[in-house]
């Protein structure tokens, strides 16, 4: 039967209309057309990528691995998660790996646990795609604010756990505001609100504490979220994992999508994962970059900057908007991260990836030029 497009639309599930859409960080190719600049001069410091690129070991794997892209990859990716229990030290039966990204796996979280109705805390302001994919399984986000300088408060957190909630997302270090949660709130949260925990440690290899993976041996309701996107340099190749207790592990596997992580992907993340001169360069860059840009931009700009402990800064430009300054340092090819669609992050926040020397100078140098604008 022909229906018009509204009668069709009418067929979308009920929770559809209140899914916002996830925002990224721009892109090169749309800044370039956007102000007519030469794409060799453009820095893309908006979306955390690594900026020393690949490991070269991992782009050999993958390049290798192309001869074999018409057969399917292992449906269980078994070697990549016997690499990362190794490098974990947990047993396999503790691994599941995910496509697209980390992204995959939080995704498949929500199918195994949400019903319609169900509620998730999201300590915000904090990555958004936990709200999406609730929101995709007709689930409700509810925010507990983090303070002035956006630590998140466990007791806050279990005062927001109703009989409704399901899963609690605690991001560390956070995105965008660069927070860790210690180690005594989140075992506080995991005992006290009978809760699912998912601790998303998409950046916990650029921080100083170490990563609480190991508490998945003790609590059967903590999931630890990691990813290849971020220090390990594949964000194009979309492949994360989780460290699960075992019982959970075959359900999360049941709840994702089939051969979600390629031949290529796993190949290129198995040597990403050995490829130690590549992390240990990547983690004194950003160590690096993230101490000049503590002391150089409240030494050269009216503007503060919050301390991190992932590869990026936040820094609040008011009286400026984050709008005019994210503007401005597009004009000169600078391309960060404007944090006006991250809830509860106002209007004056802007998030920058720690790129290279030379990038974090270029950073410095526009931002120095943006608060001495005219009218701005
Ligand atoms: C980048 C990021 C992820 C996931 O990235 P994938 O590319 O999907 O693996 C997850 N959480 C946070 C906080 C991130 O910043």
């Amino acid at each position: 039967m022909i229906l018009s497009v509204e009668q069709f639309r009418s067929l979308t599930a009920a929770s559809v209309s209140r899914v916002p859409a996830y925002v990224p960080g721009k892109s090169t190719a749309e800044t370039v057309a956007a102000y007519h600049l030469d794409p060799a001069g453009v820095i893309k410091l908006s979306s955390n990528e690594n900026p020393l690129g690949p490991s070269p070991k991992a782009v050999a794997a993958a390049a290798q691995a192309v001869s074999d892209i018409s057969v399917y990859p292992a449906a269980d990716a078994r070697d990549l998660r016997a690499a990362i229990a190794d490098r974990c030290g947990l047993s396999a039966d503790r691994v599941v790996v995910s496509g697209p990204g980390m992204d995959g796996l939080i995704d498949a979280v929500c199918k195994l646990f949400l019903n319609p109705g169900d509620e998730v805390i999201v300590l915000t302001p904090t990555f958004s795609f936990y709200e999406i994919a609730a929101a995709a399984r007709g689930a409700l986000p509810v925010s507990v604010e983090r303070n002035a300088q956006f630590d998140a408060d466990a007791d806050a957190v279990l005062n927001a756990v109703t009989e409704r909630t399901k899963i609690i997302f605690i991001c560390s270090p956070n995105n965008p505001t660069g927070n860790l949660m210690s180690e005594k709130d989140v075992r506080k949260i995991a005992e006290n609100s009978g809760c699912i925990v998912f601790l998303d440690e998409a950046y916990i290899e650029f921080a100083d504490a170490p990563s609480l993976a190991p508490l998945v041996c003790e609590y059967d309701n903590l999931i630890v979220g990691r990813t290849f996107s971020k220090i390990f340099g594949l964000a194009g190749l979309r492949v994360g994992y989780g460290l699960t207790p075992a019982w959970m592990t075959p359900e999360i596997l049941r709840m994702s999508l089939p051969f979600s992580v390629t031949t290529v992907t796993e190949a290129a993340a198995i040597a990403a994962l050995s490829d130690d001169d590549h992390i240990d360069k990547s983690r004194r860059s950003v160590a690096d970059g993230r101490r000049f840009f503590l002391e150089q931009i409240p030494e050269k700009t009216p503007f503060s900057v919050y301390p991190s402990s992932g590869n990026f800064v936040m820094i609040d430009v008011a009286p400026h908007t984050s709008k005019d300054i994210c503007e401005s340092l597009l004009k000169d090819g600078v391309i960060v991260r404007g944090c006006d669609s991250f809830r509860g992050a106002g209007k004056t926040l802007v998030r920058i990836t720690v790129g290279t020397s030379e990038m974090n100078a270029r950073v410095l140098e526009s931002l120095v030029k943006a608060a001495e604008k005219d009218g701005l």
